[in-house]
């Protein structure tokens, strides 16, 4: 269809089958003989390329999605049909450092140089935002980027099956602020109840867009769209909210995998496996990450957290003690603030749930 952009039709197939990944991740194993010789930063490209400035990265692909070893790439305007071109899955040259934070995510920038019929990612440029994760006690990597680049964060909530839930809202909201993401808040299935009318009046108060939609009727999926039209984005949210019926709505073509809630829990099922990259029309580009339930609060500090809750944060300014928790102090403007309504219960629970869980993880030494 003229209508996409990006990826030939073709070559996006592949993508949504994950064929690739089973056709060439056997062939990892043979590379691991290379040799690693010197490793480079990110931002650095791998050799110096003729014209450009050594060691700078000239961006001229985004990532799709990945494995450790291997890149499906989409190539900007221009190069996607050069004949020397080899394909849109290009290997990682193994010089490239992976440090603290993931080497490659889908929606990342990088360079992509065709040597002796291949492709071979050569630097990453630097991410303008991310969404992160903490790696495991024992990972490596510490950071683990789940999206690069992205511009709006779709934090998606059902007003039934599974019930909203404020506080997943409130963490994700954090989420977003930290990696520089714009939030935007999509309460889905309103065919099957009204949204929360206190909920949408707070959110919409703290300056998120938020919309509502129904992948039944086709309600407020236009609205959805058109805020979304150009952008990167990724799509957040309890299993089973409805964000590959929302993604399936927006562009029927993509027949993302939607599951049946499971009745027994309905708490949902998984049916995603890796992040990947989808291109919708109108130029909306989705990144689809199954890691994104995990969404870590990064490096946040339990005395931080207040400063992510803008009303909180106003609002402390008039506490008697400069340190103020705002938990158990005496004179305390924000626990009177929220007696008084000025402050909604609900932010203020998600504020002491998300504190006490920072404070909970604090060794013991701090
Ligand atoms: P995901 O896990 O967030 O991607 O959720 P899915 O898109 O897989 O949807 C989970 C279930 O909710 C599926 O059975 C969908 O058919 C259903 N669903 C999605 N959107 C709506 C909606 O707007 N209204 C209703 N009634 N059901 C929906
Ligand atoms: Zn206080």
């Amino acid at each position: 269809m003229a209508r996409r952009k990006g990826l030939g039709r073709k070559k996006r197939s592949t993508v949504r089958e994950k064929m690739w990944e089973e056709k060439h991740e056997d062939s990892f194993t043979h590379d691991l003989a290379r040799h690693r010789r010197g490793r480079l930063r990110l931002g650095e490209a791998v050799d110096a390329v003729p014209g450009q400035p050594e060691g700078k990265c000239l961006p001229n692909a985004t990532v799709i999605t990945h494995s450790r070893r291997w890149a499906f790439v989409s190539y900007d305007d221009g190069l996607s049909d050069a004949p020397e071109n080899p394909g849109p899955l290009c290997r990682i040259d193994e010089r490239l450092r992976e440090e603290e934070e993931s080497l490659l995510a889908p929606g990342d920038r990088v360079q992509v140089q065709f040597e002796k019929g291949e492709g071979v990612v050569v630097a990453a440029a630097p991410r303008k935002t991310r969404l992160m994760r903490l790696g495991g006690v024992h990972s490596r990597i510490k950071q683990q980027v789940l999206a690069a680049n992205i511009d709006e964060l779709v934090i998606v909530a059902s007003v039934k099956k599974p019930l909203f839930s404020p506080g997943l809202v409130d963490r994700f909201l954090i989420a977003a602020q930290q990696g520089g993401v714009e939030p935007v808040l999509c309460f889905n299935k309103i065919d099957l109840d009204a949204p929360p009318a206190a909920f949408l009046g707070l959110y919409q108060e703290l300056g998120i867009p938020v919309f509502c939609t129904s992948c039944i009727t086709g309600e407020g999926i236009q609205e959805l769209e058109d805020c979304l039209a150009g952008k990167l984005c990724v799509f957040a949210g309890h299993s089973g909210v409805g964000k590959s019926s929302l993604l399936n709505a927006m562009d029927p073509e993509l027949k993302l995998v939607t599951r049946e809630v499971s009745e027994a829990t309905l708490k949902g099922r998984h049916a995603t496996t890796a992040g990947v990259l989808y291109m919708l029309h109108r130029d909306i580009r989705v990144i689809d990450t199954p890691g994104i339930r995990a969404l870590g609060l990064w490096g946040l500090s339990a005395e931080e957290v207040s400063l992510y809750f803008p009303e909180i944060a106003t609002e402390s300014l008039y506490c008697k003690f400069r340190n103020c928790t705002h938990i158990h102090e005496k004179n305390c403007a924000v626990q009177k603030a929220v007696q008084q309504g000025v402050i909604a219960r609900a932010r203020y629970e998600s504020y002491r749930r998300i504190r006490s869980g920072i404070e909970a993880m604090k060794p013991d030494w701090l």
